[in-house]
């Protein structure tokens, strides 16, 4: 995605509070919908990583941020909450023209950040340190303090929600942020930027960095200045990120990938199901890391649940994303497009069957974007590469099961363990499945349902660390004993 240095605009990045354009390396960015060039963005270079750290470093030292009391702290988070719903509409057409998502939902994650801002604005403001119980003569308490410089590494699925998520909490722990957002997706983070530097942020507590991964990435996770990073991404990545960071003994949170079943017993109600089987795997092109990818259908229920979500698909409206009832746009990239029909391809020739999709849409108005059609696979194993890889777009691998113990093991045969789906009129076998599954979220009798307030995260090759929730802004910081002797020991 970069590009040589040309005479015309390109975006520039934040560092230090400054708008620097420093004309070198850039990145361009396309619309997936069209094809057309959308804008080009500088892209940091080492030099930018180095000056970005100095800066980050500098103003984690100052007292004008961590020093400040945390309703101090929580009011400008506040403000950027309120500065982000008032630039809705704008956040929206950015992630829009960069990613492809629909409208509506690009409207519903500038919300959902907003509101990120506004969770973390009031954790900081309540949330307490402990006095612990004393074994002698002294008062003893815990402290939480900040680590200094975080890096934020973000993908392009869902930039402004991702990036709400961890600088929120980041700054309320009272850190300075260097984001790097991905190089499909750099407008969000750099309007977020923008907006934070009008709500009061100190120069330095938030740099915004584009840029590739290998290159800008690399280089902020290996830096000795960065103390933390907070990853969200494919488990690849993450998996080099975490060798770097254990170079230098730097705690890390991983968001990663997902290959998340989506389960229906015989006795539910397979309407509601099918609905939430179709959106789960559909919605946002199939491009969401929780994507109900896996469906495990009870062997007496199968034909009826699969034509139920067939007769979905087929119906979706797959559309340029500003379309009005637009449900599907594209998918992010031409590349990323070309991956997901080429997985599909390769799962046909060995043998799966195509129910339904596995090409681009016929229609005229559609073909110079990146799009692809809702796919239902089935006869598939469950150990074939297209039910083991994340797919990460629209395609949907339906295999039957015969009893519990069977589901669990074909569930629970995956290296993810992001999500999962039950669906089942009896509530004792719903907590039974849930608990065996070896999953961080698991929803019973709907899904994809998501909220702040809830640890987020992945059981094993699906990621390390939990975000959101209360405890969320204790990822960002480190804990400290303090003991004050009240006298004679
Ligand atoms: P990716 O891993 O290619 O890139 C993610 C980010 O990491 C980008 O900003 C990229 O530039 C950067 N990066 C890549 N290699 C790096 C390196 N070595 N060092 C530092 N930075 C590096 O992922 P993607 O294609 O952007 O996103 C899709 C993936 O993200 C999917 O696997 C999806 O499941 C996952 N994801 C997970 C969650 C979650 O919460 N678990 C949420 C959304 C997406």
């Amino acid at each position: 995605m970069s590009a040589a240095s040309s005479p015309t605009q390109c975006k520039p990045m934040l560092i230090d509070g400054e708008w620097i354009n420093n004309g070198s390396e850039r990145l361009v960015s396309v619309n997936p919908a069209t094809g057309q060039v959308n804008y080009e963005v500088c892209a940091a270079t080492p030099a930018n990583v180095e000056h970005a750290v100095a800066a980050a470093a500098r103003a984690a030292r100052a007292q004008n941020w961590s020093a400040l009391l945390p309703h101090q702290r929580a009011e400008v988070l506040h403000c950027i909450s309120e500065r982000m719903s008032a630039n809705a509409e704008r956040f929206a057409q950015l992630q829009m023209i960069e990613n492809g998502k629909v409208w509506s939902e690009c409207v519903a994650q500038v919300k959902s950040a907003a509101a990120t801002f506004r969770y973390f604005a009031a954790v900081c403001e309540t949330l307490g340190a402990e006095v612990t119980p004393a074994r002698g003569n002294y008062l003893s308490m815990t402290a939480y303090e900040p680590y200094g410089v975080v890096a934020a590494i973000t993908p392009w699925n869902s930039p402004m929600t991702m990036e709400a998520q961890k600088v929120a909490p980041a700054l309320a722990g009272g850190n300075a942020v260097i984001l790097k957002p991905s190089e499909l997706t750099p407008s969000p983070a750099l309007e977020l930027g923008r907006i934070a530097l009008e709500a009061g942020l100190p120069h330095g507590v938030l740099n915004v960095l584009p840029g590739s991964g290998a290159s800008t990435g690399a280089a902020l996770v290996e830096h000795p200045g960065v103390r933390m990073v907070s990853f969200t991404g494919g488990t690849a990545s993450g998996k080099r990120i975490a060798l770097a960071a254990a170079k230098k003994l730097m705690p890390v949170a991983l968001e990663l990938g997902g290959k998340s079943p989506h389960i229906v017993f015989a006795d539910a109600d397979i309407e509601a199901a099918a609905q939430a089987i179709a959106s789960g795997i559909f919605e946002g092109s199939g491009q969401s890391c929780v994507a109900g990818s896996r469906l495990f259908v009870q062997r007496s229920a199968y034909q009826r649940l699969l034509g139920a979500v067939l007769n979905i698909a087929r119906s979706l409206r797959v559309d340029l994303p500003d379309a009005k009832g637009a449900q599907m746009g594209p998918i992010a990239s031409f590349a990323h497009r070309d991956r997901i029909a080429g997985m599909v391809i390769a799962a046909r020739n060995a043998g799966a069957e195509v129910l339904c999709g596995g090409l681009a849409p016929g229609d005229v108005r559609l073909a110079r974007g990146a799009f692809y059609l809702p796919t239902i696979l089935a006869d598939i194993e469950n150990n074939a590469a297209i039910a083991q890889e994340e797919i990460f777009g629209p395609v949907l691998c339906a295999m039957p099961f015969e009893d519990e113990d069977d589901l669990i093991a074909q569930a629970n045969a995956t290296v993810y363990g992001l999500a999962a789906g039950v669906w089942t009129a009896d509530f004792a076998r719903a907590y039974r499945v849930a608990r065996r599954l070896e999953a961080g979220t698991v929803w019973i009798n709907t899904y994809k349902q998501l909220s702040i307030a809830t640890p987020f995260g992945g059981y094993k090759e699906s990621g390390l660390g939990r975000e959101k929730g209360i405890s969320g802004v204790r990822l960002y910081q480190q804990t400290k004993g303090i003991y004050v002797g009240l006298g004679t020991p």
